[in-house]
């Protein structure tokens, strides 16, 4: 399939200086020259053009030389005030993969112009030997190139269209895939049922056409995966990003069905997104999207088959829209169709600070167990969005002293403790946590490092990995963010008794309050945010438990057990909906 793939920003910039080099610019001639490759003359010129080792100036360059590589079409958008989309020519992608060529620590295509010292010659050289014919004066090369460079320096941003499969490393699939095995195999899990739990029950792909606000059409690839539904309607979250790939979203839909089985909802997973940066999109242009992206999914959700909420880059303003224009479909309100809505638009009471207050109730019960006391307890908190700050707010009014906050631009430390709220005040007059009150900086590794009794990374996936599990001193890790903690490290937080509240359990909190919607809208009847804290407590409280005695059976970490739980409630469910065990019928046919 044809997937989009931008450019990064310091892809941009490196393509930039290439296109630079060849074009002889006297700034970075002087470079050159000192340099024994043209390899080793880009990468030291961008690592102190931008202030950056020179090991990563080459992966910058390797991961740019593969998209131009796999290339099959690419656009380049020109700056304001016209920002419209011009495609660069066969012709002109050929040149762009003679000059990366040029760049590359092993050249397949330069030494055939080897005998041409000036650079830009060089490349046309290259150009005709590979791409054209032997013969002419190379005027047309030259033409694409200056075409070329008048592209490329004026983009503002840079889309490659490519056959090749996008993939992510670490595979977060992967991860899934070797958490059910390890799960599965404690659980002596039905070898039928496990190969049915390996892939998802559908998978949809849906392309997206988009009139853009400079008049020019762009399609969207969108993805909706339902993974499993023995339990219930398959519920999760749309995802907007630009680097969103199918395999992703595929394990973010199975951590969803392992989510809703140990809260115990009678819900399975799913999870959706579109490949895009809504940051570089209008409102008019995000609502476009939204709304053809429900119109084309429309079959396949819906309150009792599959209802979708927001994830990154998508809010409650995005579920507004996916509920109206899905209710123009079906000639009624629909409000139970999506979760995370307006509160006027059917939403819930306490939805907003629903996961950090249900990974408070978790850590509540954790320090009881670790024989904690919370009124002296010190927490560190990675991460200040919606689910940071509120924990950070959370544990503060517990009674516990919040010593380290952080965001993407680094972290503060104060070991007398901090006030959550004024930090948060900080960070939304300066962007940022960082300066506030002048408490000394920590970096964002520092702070996951730091001596304290919580821990509560809430940023985003491999944070703590087998390189710094060693260093960890807090007494419990509470996982805000999914997959902040990788399996390696699990086990070694483990074997140091660190107790960890693995993120299916610890953040589970969003879709309990997203389940309670879903009821109040089927219902028509909403409940106090009172209610509604009650009921949350009952359940993430009641799943904690469950899930403490099955690592305490099974001498398993908490994430295990976690694991064993949720499949275990998902088989039950399938095993009981046949007429005979799975095994049997994959024995037959296997
Ligand atoms: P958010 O966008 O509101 O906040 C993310 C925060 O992390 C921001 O403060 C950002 O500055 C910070 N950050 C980004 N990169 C960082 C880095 N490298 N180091 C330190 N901080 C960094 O997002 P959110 O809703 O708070 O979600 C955070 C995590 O929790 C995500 O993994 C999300 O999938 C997960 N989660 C969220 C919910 C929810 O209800 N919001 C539910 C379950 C899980």
């Amino acid at each position: 399939m044809l997937n989009s793939v931008h450019l990064s920003n310091q892809e941009l910039e490196m393509l930039k200086l290439m296109v630079d080099f060849l074009a002889e610019k006297p700034e970075l001639c002087g470079k050159l020259e000192s340099c024994t490759t043209p390899h080793y003359a880009l990468t030291k010129t961008y690592s102190e053009n931008f202030d950056m080792q020179e090991a990563d100036a080459w992966k910058v360059f390797e991961e740019l030389e593969k998209k131009i590589k796999e290339a099959e079409y690419i656009h380049v958008e020109a700056p304001s005030p016209i920002r419209k989309w011009f495609h660069i020519s066969p012709e002109e992608i050929n040149m762009l993969r003679v000059i990366a060529d040029y760049f590359s620590p092993q050249p397949k295509m330069s030494p055939a112009s080897g005998f041409v010292s000036n650079r830009l010659e060089s490349t046309i050289e290259t150009y005709k030997w590979v791409f054209g014919t032997s013969e002419g004066n190379g005027e047309a090369a030259r033409e694409n190139f200056q075409n070329l460079m008048e592209k490329t320096q004026k983009a503002v941003s840079f889309r490659c269209e490519t056959l090749a499969p996008l993939v992510t490393t670490p595979n977060p699939y992967k991860a899934v895939l070797d958490l059910l095995q390890i799960a599965g195999e404690k659980l002596n899990l039905d070898a039928g049922i496990h190969e049915m739990l390996k892939r998802p029950m559908r998978t949809i792909i849906l392309n997206i056409p988009v009139i853009m606000d400079d008049g020019n059409l762009r399609v969207f690839t969108g993805y909706r995966v339902q993974y499993n539904d023995a339990l219930g309607p398959t519920k999760g979250g749309i995802r907007y990003h630009p680097e969103l790939t199918m395999d992703e979203v595929t394990a973010l839909s199975a951590w969803m069905t392992w989510k809703t089985a140990v809260a115990g909802l009678p819900l399975g997973g799913g999870k959706g997104g579109i490949r895009c940066n809504p940051k570089d999109m209008s409102l008019g242009e995000l609502e476009r999207l939204t709304r053809g992206y429900t119109r084309a999914l429309a079959r396949y959700i819906g309150p009792y088959t599959d209802v979708p909420a927001p994830d990154v880059y998508t809010d409650s303003q995005t579920m507004a829209w996916i509920m109206d224009e899905y209710s123009q479909i079906v000639g009624y309100n629909s409000f139970g169709v999506v979760t995370g809505k307006p509160v006027c638009l059917g939403g819930s009471l306490g939805r907003n600070e629903a996961t950090s207050r249900g990974l408070m109730y978790t850590v509540i019960e954790a320090a009881k167990h670790k024989g904690v006391d919370l009124k002296k307890a010190t927490v560190a908190v990675q991460g200040y969005g919606n689910v940071g700050y509120h924990a950070a707010r959370l544990l503060d009014e517990l009674g516990c002293k919040v010593i380290a906050v952080s965001d993407s631009k680094g972290g503060i430390y104060s070991k007398e403790g901090l006030d959550p709220k004024k930090a948060m005040q900080h960070k939304n007059q300066t962007g940022s946590v960082v300066g506030y009150k002048n408490y000394k900086a920590v970096s964002n590794s520092e702070l996951l490092e730091l001596d304290c009794d919580i821990l509560v990374p809430a940023a985003m996936e491999n944070q703590v990995t087998k390189a710094n599990a060693g260093r960890i001193k807090a007494k419990i890790v509470a996982e805000g963010a999914n997959g902040p903690v990788t399996p390696e490290a699990d086990e070694m937080l483990y074997q140091k008794g660190i107790f960890m509240i693995p993120d299916i359990l610890a953040n589970s909190g969003g879709v309990i309050v997203s389940y309670f919607e879903q009821v109040q809208n089927q219902m028509n009847y909403y409940w106090s945010e009172e209610e509604v804290r009650n009921k949350l407590q009952s359940t993430i409280v009641t799943a904690f438990k469950d899930v403490l005695a099955i690592a305490e059976e099974y001498k398993v970490n908490m994430r295990v057990a976690a694991y064993m739980k949720a499949l275990k409630r998902v088989s039950d469910a399938m095993l009981v909906r046949t007429q005979k065990p799975f095994m049997t019928v994959a024995r037959q046919t296997g």
